[in-house]
């Protein structure tokens, strides 16, 4: 069995503590040697305040998991790579397609693993939803993003801010699964509704169409208190897909395919120990693309303050 590989943390905050430390200490092809934080350290490792320090302190480190917002991701992303360690991209990868698009290229010249995670592609039914769908002509489709950013994201203040995304940084994950299960589609037209006091969009009625027309509506929503929705629908020639809970639970015409327990990370961080095992990179920008498409030709709408 080869060595293990030996990986830092970047940014402990809540997807850091929550997903990444469990996931990385339950798979056997890493270690998890250090954290870089500005104000925070995990209990029983050392702990630098910046990428920089640990890059110096720890010289056996081979694999950075940057953890942090957006907004300074690339910053981080470029150091990591210039300095040989392979990195991986919580998702959005970063705040921009053009810094996205450069981390690729310096990613190749680097000779290292650059993997943009999309976590919701490793929900436990996307796969079976993706083989069922192929082949399949698309009929109809549907999205339906609507939770509560206070209970997700509690006092956090740079979603609110310029490259922050708001209401899509959850978006994004459906984006992320439906460019991973459907047909090329594209933004036709929609609505963005930024609190007055905010930066970023607390929700939002969009509309994409696939090549043949069919158009597919999305509908996302920070302020749904209550049951939370994560639903995709698929109306097909063979049945009408229901992909829900975020991507954990599948129906075809009301009837359940499959349900299994949310398990994203553990797959997730799979896929880095194989990539960096055969020397390969992954990066996808077409969820981003997307976002930025909406941000280019929505429509803006001011709607009520947004307070904590
Ligand atoms: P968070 O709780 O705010 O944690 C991010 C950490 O990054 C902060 O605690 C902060 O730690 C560090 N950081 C470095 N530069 C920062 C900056 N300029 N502004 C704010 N924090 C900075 O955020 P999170 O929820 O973990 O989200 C981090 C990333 O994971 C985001 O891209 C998000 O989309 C993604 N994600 C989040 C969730 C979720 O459920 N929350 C789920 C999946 C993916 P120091 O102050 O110690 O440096």
């Amino acid at each position: 069995m080869a060595d293990p590989i030996r990986i830092g943390i970047v940014g402990v905050g809540k997807i850091a503590r929550d997903q990444h430390l469990p996931a990385i200490r339950a798979n056997s092809d890493f270690q998890l040697v250090a954290s870089a934080s500005r104000s925070a350290t995990v209990e029983g490792l050392p702990g630098y305040s910046s990428l920089t320090e640990m890059l110096d302190g720890e010289p056996e480190l081979e694999a950075v998991a940057l953890c942090t917002p957006p907004q300074p991701r690339y910053p981080l992303a470029v150091e990591a790579l210039g300095r040989g360690k392979h990195v991986l991209l919580e998702k959005p990868p970063a705040s921009t397609l053009s810094e996205v698009e450069d981390l690729k290229v310096i990613g190749e010249r680097s000779g290292r693993t650059l993997f943009a995670t999309w976590h919701a592609r490793y929900a436990p039914m996307v796969e079976r939803a993706r083989e069922w769908l192929a082949g399949r002509k698309i009929a109809s489709a549907r999205i339906d993003w609507r939770e509560d950013v206070r209970r997700w994201h509690p006092g956090q203040q740079w979603i609110w801010e310029p490259g922050g995304m708001g209401v899509f940084d959850p978006g994004i994950n459906a984006l992320s699964i439906v460019t991973h299960i459907l047909p090329k589609f594209f933004f036709s037209e929609g609505v963005l509704r930024f609190p007055q006091n905010r930066q970023a969009p607390v929700a939002a009625d969009l509309k994409f169409h696939f090549v043949d027309g069919v158009e597919m509506p999305v509908g996302l929503d920070w302020l749904q208190t209550g049951p939370q929705t994560w639903d995709i629908r698929v109306g097909t020639d063979g049945g009408e897909l229901l992909l829900s809970l975020g991507g954990s639970r599948m129906e075809v015409d009301g009837k359940l395919v499959g349900e299994a327990p949310e398990a994203e990370y553990p797959g997730l961080y799979a896929r880095f120990a194989e990539l960096i095992r055969s020397n390969t990179s992954d990066v996808d920008v077409s969820p981003l693309r997307h976002v930025a498409d909406a941000f280019l030709s929505g429509r803006r709408e001011i709607v009520a303050a947004f307070n904590e």
